[in-house]
Protein backbone atom coordinates (compact mmCIF):
# COMPACT_ATOMS: atom_id res chain seq x y z
CA UNK A 1 0.00 0.00 0.00
CA UNK A 2 1.60 3.13 -0.79
CA UNK A 3 2.63 5.42 2.14
CA UNK A 4 -0.04 7.94 3.76
CA UNK A 5 0.87 11.98 2.80
CA UNK A 6 1.31 14.09 5.87
CA UNK A 7 -0.20 17.26 4.97
CA UNK A 8 1.94 20.07 6.43
CA UNK A 9 0.09 22.24 4.79
CA UNK A 10 -3.09 21.26 5.85
CA UNK A 11 -1.84 21.31 9.14
CA UNK A 12 0.26 24.41 9.56
CA UNK A 13 -3.30 25.99 8.44
CA UNK A 14 -5.19 24.32 11.30
CA UNK A 15 -2.44 25.54 14.09
CA UNK A 16 -2.66 28.92 12.47
CA UNK A 17 -6.27 29.54 12.67
CA UNK A 18 -5.52 28.90 16.26
CA UNK A 19 -2.77 31.21 16.60
CA UNK A 20 -5.16 33.98 15.29
CA UNK A 21 -7.47 33.37 17.93
CA UNK A 22 -4.63 34.10 20.69
CA UNK A 23 -3.25 37.02 18.14
CA UNK A 24 -7.15 38.42 18.68
CA UNK A 25 -7.16 37.14 21.90
CA UNK A 26 -3.93 39.36 23.50
CA UNK A 27 -4.77 42.25 21.16
CA UNK A 28 -8.69 42.27 23.05
CA UNK A 29 -7.92 41.67 26.65
CA UNK A 30 -4.27 42.36 26.87
CA UNK A 31 -3.81 45.33 24.69
CA UNK A 32 -0.90 43.70 23.18
CA UNK A 33 -0.74 43.40 19.62
CA UNK A 34 2.26 40.41 19.09
CA UNK A 35 4.99 41.73 16.53
CA UNK A 36 7.92 40.69 14.68
CA UNK A 37 10.95 42.56 12.70
CA UNK A 38 12.45 41.17 9.77
CA UNK A 39 16.03 42.19 8.55
CA UNK A 40 16.69 41.13 4.88
CA UNK A 41 20.00 42.29 4.06
CA UNK A 42 20.79 42.26 0.02
CA UNK A 43 18.84 41.07 -2.49
CA UNK A 44 19.11 36.97 -2.52
CA UNK A 45 15.95 36.07 -4.50
CA UNK A 46 14.92 33.29 -2.51
CA UNK A 47 15.37 34.91 0.81
CA UNK A 48 12.94 37.93 -0.44
CA UNK A 49 10.30 35.29 -1.38
CA UNK A 50 10.87 33.88 2.01
CA UNK A 51 10.41 37.14 3.83
CA UNK A 52 7.44 37.78 1.93
CA UNK A 53 5.78 34.56 2.88
CA UNK A 54 6.92 35.68 6.71
CA UNK A 55 5.08 38.91 6.07
CA UNK A 56 2.15 37.15 4.42
CA UNK A 57 1.17 34.94 6.92
CA UNK A 58 2.18 37.05 9.71
CA UNK A 59 -0.62 39.62 8.01
CA UNK A 60 -3.21 36.31 7.83
CA UNK A 61 -2.90 35.91 11.55
CA UNK A 62 -2.89 39.37 13.03
CA UNK A 63 0.49 39.56 13.74
CA UNK A 64 1.98 43.35 13.17
CA UNK A 65 5.49 42.64 11.14
CA UNK A 66 8.05 45.48 9.86
CA UNK A 67 10.24 44.40 7.46
CA UNK A 68 13.92 46.40 7.49
CA UNK A 69 15.11 45.81 3.68
CA UNK A 70 18.83 46.94 3.77
CA UNK A 71 21.33 47.38 0.59
CA UNK A 72 23.82 44.11 0.52
CA UNK A 73 26.73 47.19 1.29
CA UNK A 74 25.51 47.67 4.37
CA UNK A 75 27.99 47.58 7.19
CA UNK A 76 27.89 44.59 9.70
CA UNK A 77 28.05 47.99 12.47
CA UNK A 78 24.85 49.03 10.81
CA UNK A 79 22.74 45.85 11.01
CA UNK A 80 24.11 45.43 14.15
CA UNK A 81 22.88 48.52 15.50
CA UNK A 82 19.83 48.17 13.88
CA UNK A 83 19.56 44.99 15.79
CA UNK A 84 19.93 47.14 18.55
CA UNK A 85 17.03 49.46 18.40
CA UNK A 86 14.40 46.15 17.84
CA UNK A 87 15.75 45.10 20.87
CA UNK A 88 14.80 48.39 22.75
CA UNK A 89 11.46 48.35 20.86
CA UNK A 90 8.92 47.62 23.05
CA UNK A 91 6.27 46.81 20.19
CA UNK A 92 8.66 43.72 18.46
CA UNK A 93 8.73 40.43 20.48
CA UNK A 94 10.66 38.96 17.70
CA UNK A 95 13.48 39.62 16.01
CA UNK A 96 14.63 37.77 12.90
CA UNK A 97 17.52 38.31 10.59
CA UNK A 98 17.47 36.65 7.03
CA UNK A 99 20.03 34.21 6.50
CA UNK A 100 22.45 33.90 4.52
CA UNK A 101 24.00 37.01 4.96
CA UNK A 102 26.49 38.74 2.88
CA UNK A 103 29.72 37.41 2.95
CA UNK A 104 31.19 40.56 4.82
CA UNK A 105 28.30 40.16 7.45
CA UNK A 106 29.55 37.95 10.65
CA UNK A 107 26.07 35.70 11.01
CA UNK A 108 26.86 34.55 14.47
CA UNK A 109 27.54 38.63 15.48
CA UNK A 110 24.15 39.24 14.17
CA UNK A 111 22.71 36.53 15.36
CA UNK A 112 24.21 36.89 19.19
CA UNK A 113 22.90 40.28 19.41
CA UNK A 114 19.21 39.36 19.24
CA UNK A 115 18.16 39.35 22.51
CA UNK A 116 17.70 35.58 23.60
CA UNK A 117 13.98 37.18 24.78
CA UNK A 118 13.11 38.34 21.28
CA UNK A 119 15.23 35.55 19.40
CA UNK A 120 12.27 33.72 17.61
CA UNK A 121 13.91 31.94 15.23
CA UNK A 122 15.76 30.03 18.24
CA UNK A 123 19.26 30.15 16.80
CA UNK A 124 20.60 32.11 19.97
CA UNK A 125 23.16 30.27 21.89
CA UNK A 126 20.89 30.54 25.25
CA UNK A 127 17.95 29.15 22.97
CA UNK A 128 20.10 26.23 21.65
CA UNK A 129 21.59 25.77 25.16
CA UNK A 130 18.40 25.94 26.89
CA UNK A 131 16.70 23.48 23.82
CA UNK A 132 19.43 20.87 25.13
CA UNK A 133 18.95 20.57 28.67
CA UNK A 134 15.28 20.48 27.76
CA UNK A 135 14.81 24.12 29.67
CA UNK A 136 11.41 26.52 28.70
CA UNK A 137 13.22 28.26 25.25
CA UNK A 138 12.36 29.41 21.84
CA UNK A 139 12.53 26.36 19.72
CA UNK A 140 13.86 26.36 16.25
CA UNK A 141 11.20 26.24 13.83
CA UNK A 142 11.89 23.91 11.51
CA UNK A 143 12.97 21.56 13.86
CA UNK A 144 9.76 22.02 16.18
CA UNK A 145 7.52 22.50 12.70
CA UNK A 146 8.87 18.75 11.91
CA UNK A 147 8.35 17.16 15.57
CA UNK A 148 4.79 19.08 15.47
CA UNK A 149 4.24 17.19 12.49
CA UNK A 150 4.97 13.70 13.69
CA UNK A 151 2.68 14.16 16.80
CA UNK A 152 -0.05 15.66 14.62
CA UNK A 153 0.07 12.93 12.61
CA UNK A 154 -0.27 10.23 15.88
CA UNK A 155 3.13 8.78 15.14
CA UNK A 156 4.69 7.48 18.17
CA UNK A 157 8.25 8.67 18.65
CA UNK A 158 9.21 7.10 22.46
CA UNK A 159 10.97 3.68 21.69
CA UNK A 160 11.45 4.11 18.01
CA UNK A 161 14.90 4.39 16.35
CA UNK A 162 14.76 7.48 14.41
CA UNK A 163 18.11 8.37 11.80
CA UNK A 164 18.55 12.07 10.94
CA UNK A 165 20.81 12.28 7.58
CA UNK A 166 22.07 16.02 7.77
CA UNK A 167 24.03 17.49 10.94
CA UNK A 168 23.72 21.76 10.38
CA UNK A 169 22.60 23.90 13.11
CA UNK A 170 19.42 24.85 12.29
CA UNK A 171 17.92 21.49 11.49
CA UNK A 172 19.98 18.08 11.79
CA UNK A 173 21.41 18.92 15.13
CA UNK A 174 18.23 20.21 17.24
CA UNK A 175 15.72 18.22 15.67
CA UNK A 176 18.18 14.89 16.75
CA UNK A 177 17.66 16.40 20.04
CA UNK A 178 14.14 17.42 20.31
CA UNK A 179 13.52 13.49 18.88
CA UNK A 180 15.87 12.22 21.46
CA UNK A 181 14.04 14.39 24.19
CA UNK A 182 10.92 12.32 23.21
CA UNK A 183 12.70 8.80 23.44
CA UNK A 184 13.49 8.34 20.87
CA UNK A 185 17.01 5.84 19.58
CA UNK A 186 18.85 8.81 17.26
CA UNK A 187 21.00 8.07 14.90
CA UNK A 188 22.74 11.20 12.95
CA UNK A 189 24.14 10.86 9.54
CA UNK A 190 26.28 13.46 7.56
CA UNK A 191 28.87 13.43 4.90
CA UNK A 192 31.31 11.56 6.36
CA UNK A 193 28.78 8.56 6.97
CA UNK A 194 29.68 4.87 5.79
CA UNK A 195 27.51 3.00 3.73
CA UNK A 196 24.65 5.43 4.61
CA UNK A 197 21.62 3.25 3.18
CA UNK A 198 22.58 0.54 5.80
CA UNK A 199 21.81 2.71 8.48
CA UNK A 200 18.42 4.63 6.88
CA UNK A 201 17.30 1.10 6.65
CA UNK A 202 17.47 1.36 10.72
CA UNK A 203 15.16 4.08 10.80
CA UNK A 204 11.45 3.82 12.15
CA UNK A 205 11.33 7.38 11.55
CA UNK A 206 13.96 9.20 8.98
CA UNK A 207 14.52 12.98 8.55
CA UNK A 208 16.11 13.94 5.47
CA UNK A 209 17.93 17.14 5.88
CA UNK A 210 20.63 17.59 3.12
CA UNK A 211 19.95 20.03 -0.24
CA UNK A 212 20.17 17.16 -2.67
CA UNK A 213 17.77 16.29 -4.66
CA UNK A 214 16.43 12.65 -4.37
CA UNK A 215 18.91 11.39 -2.99
CA UNK A 216 17.28 8.62 -0.17
CA UNK A 217 15.79 6.21 -2.71
CA UNK A 218 13.35 3.82 -1.81
CA UNK A 219 15.85 1.13 -1.20
CA UNK A 220 17.31 3.24 1.50
CA UNK A 221 14.00 3.23 3.44
CA UNK A 222 12.53 0.34 5.64
CA UNK A 223 9.29 -1.13 4.61
CA UNK A 224 6.83 0.83 7.13
CA UNK A 225 8.71 3.93 7.87
CA UNK A 226 8.06 7.37 8.64
CA UNK A 227 9.89 9.52 6.39
CA UNK A 228 10.30 13.75 6.99
CA UNK A 229 11.52 15.01 3.61
CA UNK A 230 13.18 18.43 4.84
CA UNK A 231 15.05 19.06 1.95
CA UNK A 232 13.95 22.36 -0.71
CA UNK A 233 15.80 21.61 -4.20
CA UNK A 234 14.95 23.23 -7.35
CA UNK A 235 15.44 21.44 -10.69
CA UNK A 236 14.19 22.74 -13.81
CA UNK A 237 10.86 24.50 -12.73
CA UNK A 238 10.03 22.41 -9.69
CA UNK A 239 10.96 21.82 -6.65
CA UNK A 240 12.03 18.55 -4.84
CA UNK A 241 13.24 17.11 -1.78
CA UNK A 242 16.40 15.18 -0.74
CA UNK A 243 14.28 12.34 -1.01
CA UNK A 244 13.01 10.41 -4.00
CA UNK A 245 9.02 10.75 -3.63
CA UNK A 246 7.81 7.80 -6.13
CA UNK A 247 9.99 4.82 -4.48
CA UNK A 248 9.58 6.04 -1.06
CA UNK A 249 6.21 5.85 -1.52
CA UNK A 250 5.79 2.15 -2.01
CA UNK A 251 8.16 1.65 0.82
CA UNK A 252 6.91 4.14 3.67
CA UNK A 253 4.30 3.85 6.07
CA UNK A 254 3.70 7.83 5.64
CA UNK A 255 6.14 10.38 3.91
CA UNK A 256 6.03 14.72 3.80
CA UNK A 257 5.84 15.76 0.65
CA UNK A 258 7.83 18.50 -1.04
CA UNK A 259 6.47 21.27 -1.29
CA UNK A 260 3.85 21.26 1.25
CA UNK A 261 5.44 18.71 4.22
CA UNK A 262 7.74 20.92 6.17
CA UNK A 263 8.18 24.04 4.50
CA UNK A 264 4.63 25.44 5.85
CA UNK A 265 5.21 24.38 9.39
CA UNK A 266 8.35 26.54 9.44
CA UNK A 267 6.74 29.70 9.03
CA UNK A 268 3.83 28.24 11.72
CA UNK A 269 6.44 27.72 14.72
CA UNK A 270 7.85 31.59 13.73
CA UNK A 271 4.29 33.20 14.03
CA UNK A 272 3.91 30.95 17.16
CA UNK A 273 7.07 31.89 18.99
CA UNK A 274 6.16 35.47 18.24
CA UNK A 275 3.01 35.25 19.91
CA UNK A 276 4.62 33.48 22.90
CA UNK A 277 7.02 36.11 23.16
CA UNK A 278 4.23 38.32 22.91
CA UNK A 279 1.98 36.66 25.85
CA UNK A 280 5.49 37.01 27.93
CA UNK A 281 5.42 40.78 27.33
CA UNK A 282 2.04 41.06 28.51
CA UNK A 283 2.62 39.22 31.67
CA UNK A 284 5.39 41.21 32.38
CA UNK A 285 3.61 44.58 31.72
CA UNK A 286 0.55 42.97 33.78
P1 LIG B 1 23.33 22.31 5.27
O1 LIG B 1 23.97 22.44 3.93
O2 LIG B 1 23.66 23.28 6.33
O3 LIG B 1 23.65 20.84 5.84
C1 LIG B 1 23.57 19.72 5.03
C2 LIG B 1 23.96 18.50 5.82
O4 LIG B 1 23.88 17.39 4.94
C3 LIG B 1 25.37 18.54 6.37
O5 LIG B 1 25.39 18.12 7.70
C4 LIG B 1 26.13 17.56 5.48
O6 LIG B 1 27.16 16.84 6.15
C5 LIG B 1 25.04 16.58 5.11
N1 LIG B 1 25.37 15.89 3.88
C6 LIG B 1 25.81 16.40 2.71
N2 LIG B 1 26.01 15.43 1.81
C7 LIG B 1 25.70 14.27 2.42
C8 LIG B 1 25.71 12.92 2.01
N3 LIG B 1 26.08 12.56 0.78
N4 LIG B 1 25.32 11.98 2.90
C9 LIG B 1 24.92 12.33 4.15
N5 LIG B 1 24.89 13.58 4.58
C10 LIG B 1 25.28 14.55 3.73
O7 LIG B 1 21.76 22.24 4.98
P2 LIG B 1 20.50 22.64 5.90
O8 LIG B 1 20.39 21.72 7.05
O9 LIG B 1 20.47 24.09 6.12
O10 LIG B 1 19.32 22.31 4.86
C11 LIG B 1 19.13 21.01 4.35
C12 LIG B 1 18.01 21.05 3.34
O11 LIG B 1 16.80 21.44 4.01
C13 LIG B 1 18.16 22.07 2.22
O12 LIG B 1 17.57 21.55 1.04
C14 LIG B 1 17.37 23.27 2.70
O13 LIG B 1 16.90 24.06 1.62
C15 LIG B 1 16.24 22.58 3.40
N6 LIG B 1 15.62 23.39 4.44
C16 LIG B 1 14.25 23.44 4.42
C17 LIG B 1 13.58 24.15 5.38
C18 LIG B 1 12.10 24.16 5.35
O14 LIG B 1 11.50 24.95 6.04
N7 LIG B 1 11.47 23.26 4.59
C19 LIG B 1 14.28 24.93 6.41
C20 LIG B 1 15.72 24.73 6.40
C21 LIG B 1 16.34 24.00 5.42
P3 LIG B 1 28.50 17.55 6.73
O15 LIG B 1 28.08 18.19 8.00
O16 LIG B 1 29.42 16.40 6.92
O17 LIG B 1 28.94 18.53 5.67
Amino acid sequence: MPAALIDGKAIAAEIRKDIAIEVERLKSTRGVTPGLAVILVGDNPASKTYVRNKERACKDVGIYSEVHRLPASSSQAEVLELIDRLNENPAIDGILVQLPLPDHIDEKACIHRIRPEKDVDGFHPVNVGNMVIGDRCFLPCTPHGIIVLLERSGVEIAGKNAVVVGRSNIVGKPVSMLLLQRHATVTVCHSKTRDLGSVTRGADILVVAVGKPRMIAGDMIKEGAVVIDVGVNQVGDRLVGDVDFESALLKASAITPVPGGVGPMTITMLLKNTVLSAEARASAGA
